[in-house]
């Protein structure tokens, strides 16, 4: 199932022959996705897409080409799952009427009240409707579950007909200007009873009319999913689809082949027990679990945090030319930027960007870690106005400073000293740059 990319992933960043493992990767890449039932040809489209920007596309300085191909891969298999588009999740109309259908156990009944708390709380007056009949006191669960959020429920316990009861509670609801009604139906019923499950389901449908039909599917179905759904679709279309327990071991692979059966949307995921443990489905975070989210996520902070110090020297080099001053916002971001590429030390030895320190001891800007540390914590404690214009710091915001980052007077003086030295350096060679013009030099 889609899990194995996840191994896939880890031998990829532990491979030793770049283009080889590439080729690897993607052949395994196509293997895992049809196995997962995914279109033949949409696999084709997605690897024929990865492989073109690798030929056109250059990995950013001091990123890893494996890592920067895993964030290709990342983007790409986002790009199925909806990029970055959030689903729409408010009704499009009032009243909106919801169906929730599903196989016995995936998760229908919580999830019903998940979704009656998720609306209430945005303001939508909701009833919740208990159509199963089938489940031993399925109606006492859904009661309980309306109790804990306050929302009514509609049932009629003894009636044996949940078309008669979904009809009944939806015109009750109705009647009480509710927004939104959700009706929790049945899941399987005993063995070989499925295709009279499914019939049901269509009579529902075809009967109630609802605006949308969410389909509730464990993370952990697997390779059932893409029959199990296209079956649910026949029977009732499928608008969007509700991917439960996705706190659980499995890593929801099974989605992706529903969500190619029926063309539907991931709308949200499930993820804990509890009514308030759902979340609107995000596509990016979602592939990142798929592959891995610690592996993904580091590599994705790493370009980010290259692309951070890319801009920052594009603006250190405005400060060396004159456009604009440095400000120790500019240290501070500079400081973590490269906290986060690498190991401390040289930090201010690269500081004002542009090599433009070589002209100093290097003894002289060197700086502990410890020190980085301190440094950075007394910037915490700084406001934004006191980043950008360090020059109003007095005596009085020295010692709030101090007391906020846990440091002494001392301290904060010198940050400033360094500021200060920093600064000085800036208008030295700016003053030979210039002069350096005046005589002809490149430089
Ligand atoms: P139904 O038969 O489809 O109505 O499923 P239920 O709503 O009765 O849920 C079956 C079991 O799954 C219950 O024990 C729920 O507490 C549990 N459950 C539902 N959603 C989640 C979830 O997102 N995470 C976890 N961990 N458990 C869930
Ligand atoms: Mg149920």
């Amino acid at each position: 199932m889609l899990d194995g990319l996840r191994d896939a992933v880890r031998k990829f960043l532990g491979s030793s022959d770049y283009e080889k493992a590439v080729n690897e990767f993607i052949k395994e890449l196509q293997i895992i996705l049809i196995k997962a039932d995914v279109n033949v040809r949409l696999v084709k489209d997605l690897t024929d897409r990865i492989k073109k920007r690798i030929t056109e596309e250059k990995p950013p300085s001091a990123i890893e080409k494996r890592e920067w191909f895993i964030s290709i891969v990342y983007d790409e298999l986002s790009r199925l799952f909806g990029g970055d588009k959030e689903p729409e999740v408010m009704p499009k109309k009032l009243p909106y009427i919801i169906m929730l259908v599903g196989v016995q156990g995936s998760g229908k009944t919580t999830t019903s009240g998940k979704l009656a708390l998720f609306y209430k709380k945005k303001g939508y007056k909701v009833g919740l409707v208990a159509a199963d009949i089938y489940r031993p006191a399925a109606y006492e669960q859904l009661i309980q579950i309306g109790q804990q959020i306050n929302i009514p429920v509609y049932g009629e316990p003894g009636n044996k007909n949940p078309i008669e009861i979904a009809t009944n509670g939806l015109e009750k609801f109705l009647k009480e200007k509710m927004n939104i009604v959700i009706i929790d139906t049945a899941g399987r019923h005993g063995y070989g009873e499925e295709a009279s499950l499914l019939e049901e389901m269509k009579s529902m449908y075809d009967k109630i009319h609802p605006d949308e039909v969410i389909l509730v599917i464990d993370a952990s179905i697997g390779q059932k999913a893409y029959d199990l759904a296209s079956r649910f679709h026949q029977a009732s279309p499928i608008g969007s689809l509700i991917v439960s327990k996705m706190d659980g071991t499995a890593k929801g692979g099974g989605a992706l082949s529903a969500v190619i059966a029926t063309g539907a949307q991931i709308k949200f995921i499930g993820t804990g027990e509890k009514l308030d443990e759902l979340e609107v489905f995000n596509p990016r975070r979602f592939v990142s679990r798929l592959l891995g989210l610690g592996d993904i996520e580091s590599i994705i902070e790493k370009i980010k945090s290259v692309e951070d110090y890319e801009n920052l020297e594009k603006r250190m080099e405005d400060v060396i030319s004159g456009k604009t001053k440095l400000t120790l916002r500019d240290i501070y971001k500079q400081l973590i930027a490269l906290r986060k590429m690498g190991p401390l030390g040289k930090i201010f030895q690269m500081l004002p960007g542009a090599g433009i320190l070589s002209q100093v001891p290097e003894e002289q800007l060197k700086l502990g870690e410890e020190k980085i540390r301190t440094f950075m914590a007394i910037m915490n404690s700084m406001t934004y106005k006191e980043l950008d214009n360090p020059s109003i710091i007095d005596k009085a915001r020295m010692r709030r400073i101090a007391k906020g980052a846990g440091v002494t007077v001392e301290e904060v003086k010198e940050l400033l000293k360094q500021y200060q030295m920093t600064n000085n350096l800036l208008k030295m060679v700016k003053r030979r740059k210039g002069l350096a013009k005046l005589f002809g030099g490149s430089n």
